[in-house]
């Protein structure tokens, strides 16, 4: 394989689909030399048969809005690979959703997913339905209207979404509702990230956050260092960055960041609960800004504009979109003495900002290993649906803790390199390529 032929061929396929290439290349990158070793790869056409989604659903949603006006989305599912499990992968609601972001995303779930050490396959799907100021009203119309065309292509083995960015508790709890009514099937496990009454698992919502804190424990132990009494700079303040805060906070770090669309907050003294317990608040609000965080508590500052980069700290956890933290604000981190970053976003980082942090030797690890505890968390949710039983919020933690340091180990296996240093990029990608790629190869040329 040649990543420069195989690119071409792809971008003469899909022009235009930027974030879709972007994910190919840098896994093609990664992987490019394993794969040259193994010619059995290159005869199945691994590589061709692997960057192509298995299907995508295209429907339009039509919904009425509390004005009475009549409105029109597009939903999207994105089923990309099926040869370790049934897909899986979340759903996501934001304006910008397209089919390269779809494809992104379902790519990486892919990788991502065989990490878990779970039996599951990739997916993504959304809508470009924007959930900013619209009522829980115009939400649960829209997530009725949206599950009236997604039912049919979904099912417990065959396919199993979830959340994503605009898609939480709440919408998972709408879709699930318009679910069982069309299917008349009852079952508890057709999503995941559910209401504990109704079949979620104990430990999800955190579960992101919790296992990106987790795995980032375990690379500044292989580095030496600990967490404790370190300071913390993350963007978001959804439910990803609220489990991170959470997580982080508990083991000792000071999250001094947090942001928005609209600007950064920045808060010297940490978090407490009830900061911690806001960000939920401010989600739920539909409103898409953070700025009202830093009026109810006073010791924080909001500026308006500004990214959580630009505030000096030892740890950067982008935690909201893909390519949030591009080069400059790369530059910025490391002129300001960030040593550690790990994207709890998908795809966080821009390939110049983490050839950037490369380069500087600083520590880097991207979010299909540091996210993973995400979906992993929704596999074990999938598995105490299909037992017909729930676990506790101990037992979940512990088989959560088991997984992320499969990941880390895995990262390491894969990514050590001669002089003793650990490249994650390469190591999660060699890892989740290479477990997909064998089953491929089992299951034969469909
Ligand atoms: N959307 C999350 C992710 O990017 C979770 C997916 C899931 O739980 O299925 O991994």
């Amino acid at each position: 394989m040649n990543v420069n032929n195989v690119m071409a061929d792809l971008e003469r396929k899909h022009p235009g689909e930027s974030e879709y290439l972007q994910a190919v290349r840098e896994v093609l990158e990664s992987i490019e030399e394993v794969y040259n070793a193994h010619p059995e790869f290159e005869k199945a056409k691994i590589v061709e048969r692997m960057v192509e989604p298995d299907r995508i659903f295209t429907f339009r949603v039509t919904w009425v809005d509390d004005a009475g006006e009549i409105q029109t989305n597009i939903g999207y599912r994105v089923q990309f690979n099926s040869a370790i499990g049934p897909y899986k992968g979340g759903l996501r609601f934001h304006k910008a959703v397209n089919p390269s972001m779809l494809k992104f995303l379902g790519f990486e779930q892919t990788f991502k997913n065989a990490l878990t050490t779970l039996p599951m396959g990739g997916a993504k799907g959304g809508s470009d339905f924007d959930p900013t100021g619209k009522s829980d009203a115009e939400i649960m119309r829209f997530c009725q209207a949206f599950m009236l065309e997604l039912w049919r292509n979904i099912g417990v083995d065959t396919d199993v979404p979830a959340g994503d960015v605009g898609v939480g508790g709440r919408e998972i709890g709408f879709l699930n509702g318009m679910y069982q009514k069309l299917a008349r099937e009852y079952h508890t496990g057709v999503l995941t990230g559910k209401g504990m009454t109704w079949g979620g698992s104990i430990l999800r919502p955190e579960a992101t956050g919790f296992g990106a804190l987790y795995f980032v424990e375990h690379m500044l132990a292989k580095a030496g260092k600990s967490i404790e009494g370190k300071t913390i700079a993350l963007s978001g303040f959804g439910n990803v960055a609220w489990g991170a805060a959470k997580k982080a906070t508990e083991l000792g770090a000071k999250v001094i960041a947090i942001s928005g669309p609209d600007g950064v907050v920045y808060n010297p003294n940490g978090m407490t609960d009830e900061k911690i317990d806001y960000m939920l608040e401010l989600r739920a609000s539909n409103r898409n800004i953070v700025a009202p965080f830093a009026e109810k508590f006073p010791d924080a500052t909001f500026t308006p504009g500004k990214k959580a980069w630009s505030v000096k700290c030892d740890i950067a956890l982008p935690c909201a979109f893909q390519n949030e933290l591009n080069e400059a604000d790369a530059k910025e981190l490391l002129a300001n003495g960030t040593w550690c970053v790990a994207e709890v976003s998908n795809m966080g980082c821009t390939p110049e900002a983490i050839h950037t942090f490369q380069s500087a030797g600083i520590l880097f690890a991207p979010g299909k290993a540091v996210n993973a505890g995400g979906v992993a968390t929704s596999g074990l949710e999938m598995t105490q649906n299909c037992m017909h039983i729930s676990w506790s919020g101990k037992e979940v933690d512990e088989k959560l803790h088991f997984i992320m340091e499969s990941i880390h180990e895995a990262c390491v296996r894969f990514g050590s390199q001669p002089d003793g240093t650990i490249n994650y990029v390469k190591g999660a990608n060699i890892a989740g390529f290479m477990k997909v790629a064998q089953a491929m190869l089992e299951q034969g040329i469909i």
